[in-house]
């Protein structure tokens, strides 16, 4: 059976999607703890949960290790499976790539010196690559950029007010979630042309969040900028901080950059503010005042990156959640939405609440459409198999 892998690995998790040539989804693979306890979740195209087998620590040691471990699997459930091609998600692609390009060494290199961007993705993301690249060395691999959706957005979306050699040197915003927004911008483009059309809002609202503005289906503004940080607070992340913060921190605490880099990354944002847990389920179901602060202070954000994403696009259309918050989550919802009748937004409580497609019965519609990276991954892929 010939089929499309895609892989998006992170610091200790590795997502895995395995798709037809027609680009149904034929299996989805989720490894977390990788260098740790590791564990493997596999459920098939419908979402049922798929047989896997026994792996000790070993299995997850690495990257590589954990690859190998998943396809174990998905060979148990597809015994006559043939990767042709391998699609990957790529954190940054600088200033110079955008579309996805097929992986050679020399891309990599490129890719490899972009580290410092995002020192806290890239190097893994490169090693998933690495680990493919090894497992299917016959099968083209295509590298998928989350920068890429965003790098049309205007100059003032793109700078920050620095001397303009830091511009040069690609000191740059550049936004980050664009194949989940490009995703999105596909749904639209297929289901709702005229919203394609329009100025909406899409707030993907994951462990990761970020918001980005769309005019016709392009991205205008995002919420993050030079590094996966900035904008909402996340799970573990700080987001928008003030820089003199950082200043503090270094010349009064005598924090060193590598001490700063764990507090904004990953013990900030949820998980910081509320002390209890950087999961929103939890913080959901917590009476803790400190967990409430926590979501108060989210929706606060979301709603102020709201107003000022829709004054960017010159009033807005549409709003749309997604993201695993966005997806499933009626009670942020409920608070991002609380009030929002000025801007034309008013929500339908009941369709909200059955986390319904449509939620809001105002001249502004809001939609929660479950994004999907993976299959952004795959049509790439695809494409380049094609020619
Ligand atoms: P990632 O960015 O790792 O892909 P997800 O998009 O899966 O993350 O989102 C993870 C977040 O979604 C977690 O904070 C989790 O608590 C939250 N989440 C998932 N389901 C729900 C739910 N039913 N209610 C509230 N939050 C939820």
């Amino acid at each position: 059976m010939r089929a499309i892998l895609t892989l998006n690995a992170g610091s200790s998790s590795l997502k895995l999607g395995l798709f037809s040539e027609d680009l149904e989804t034929l299996a989805m693979g989720h490894v977390d703890r990788i260098g740790g306890a590791g564990g493997l979740k596999l459920t098939d195209g419908a979402g049922g949960a798929l047989p896997v087998p026994e792996a000790g620590p070993e299995g997850f040691a690495t990257n590589a290790a954990a690859l190998q471990t998943a396809l174990t699997a998905f060979r148990g459930a597809f015994p006559a499976l043939e990767v042709v091609a391998v699609g990957h998600r790529v954190v940054h692609g600088g200033i110079h790539h955008a579309a996805p390009e097929r992986v050679t060494e020399t891309l990599m290199a490129e890719l490899a010196q972009l580290a410092p961007f995002a020192p806290l993705h890239q190097p893994h993301n490169l090693a998933g690559v690495r680990a493919a690249l090894e497992a299917f060395p016959q099968a083209p691999q295509i590298a998928c950029f989350d920068t890429a959706f965003h790098r049309n957005h205007p100059f003032v979306n793109d700078s920050f007010a620095l001397p303009r050699r830091f511009y040069e040197k690609g000191v740059r915003r550049y936004g980050f979630h664009g194949l989940s927004y490009d995703y999105i911008s596909g749904e639209l483009a297929a289901c709702e042309p005229a919203l394609h059309a329009g100025r909406v809002v899409v707030a993907h609202l994951g462990s990761g969040a970020s918001m980005c503005g769309l005019k016709g289906g392009q991205s205008i503004a995002s919420t993050m900028g030079f590094s996966a940080l900035d904008g909402l607070p996340m799970g573990t992340r700080s987001g928008q901080i003030d820089p003199g913060v950082l200043l503090y921190l270094m010349d009064q605490e005598g924090m060193s950059s590598a001490q700063i880099s764990d507090l904004l990354y990953k013990d900030s944002g949820l998980k910081g503010m509320s002390g209890i847990s950087n999961d929103m389920r939890e913080l959901e179901a917590s009476n803790d005042p400190h967990a409430q602060e926590a979501i108060d202070y989210f929706t606060f954000r979301i709603r102020r990156e709201l107003g000022g994403l829709a004054a960017a696009l010159g009033g807005i259309d549409a709003l749309v959640f997604c993201g695993g918050i966005g997806e499933n989550s009626a009670h942020i919802r409920a608070r991002v939405c609380e009030g929002m009748e000025w801007l034309g937004i008013t929500l339908d409580a009941g369709a909200n609440a059955a986390n319904a497609r449509e939620i809001a019965h105002g001249p502004v519609r809001v939609l929660t459409i479950p994004t999907n990276e993976e299959i952004v991954i795959a049509r790439a892929a695809r494409g380049v198999l094609r020619g």
